[in-house]
């Protein structure tokens, strides 16, 4: 009897500590980078996908660099709601209630076109010749499971796939890896 007690008492232990490293495993870690363009203000619009792009610095030396794609984006007037860089950070440049420029023409399987009207879009910096990086597919995982149990989200779609014969984007994407992952 005691030992069950004993036993009955460690599980009780042990409880928030196993639910705080579920929580935590869930958890994305996003860095806020809010930009001033490429956006419009939205109260209440419904969300039901994402759209997965990737992107670099087409300027300077690093291909890579976060700074230099916010620089080409501003250049554009675009923007996206999320843009991972090759650590997997996560910044957030536009908040989800808001519709950021990130889709152009573009349609759903579904027919529906306005896509930046109903998405998140998340940015992957990579370039043609690189894949994403393993810390990558991870943090965009965990974004996208984030996002996914806190909306109904019906589609998750490459940009490719939403404007084809126009983008080509996300470049060496494994949708299989990423598709496991995001489970
Ligand atoms: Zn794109």
């Amino acid at each position: 009897m005691k030992g069950k007690i004993f036993l009955f008492g460690l599980f009780l232990l042990m409880l928030p500590m196993f639910l705080a490293y579920q929580k935590n495993e869930q958890k994305v870690k996003i860095v806020d980078k809010k930009v001033g363009w490429g956006f419009k203000k939205a109260s209440n619009r419904s969300i039901d996908a994402i759209i997965i792009h990737s992107t670099f610095n087409a300027s300077g030396t690093d291909s890579f660099s976060v700074e230099g794609v916010l620089e080409q984006f501003k250049s554009y007037g675009v923007s996206s709601h999320y843009l991972i860089d090759r650590e997997g950070t996560v910044f957030r440049l536009v908040d989800e209630k808001n519709i950021a420029h990130h889709a152009g023409a573009s349609s759903l399987p579904d027919g529906r076109v306005n896509v930046n009207s109903t998405s998140i879009g998340i940015e992957i910096i990579t370039t043609l010749y690189t894949s994403p990086t393993e810390q990558q597919y991870n943090s965009a995982a965990a974004l996208v499971k984030d996002i996914k149990r806190r909306r109904a989200i019906k589609y998750i779609k490459g940009h490719n796939e939403i404007a084809p014969g126009r983008k080509t984007d996300p470049w060496n994407f494994n949708w299989d890896k990423f598709n496991l992952l995001t489970q």
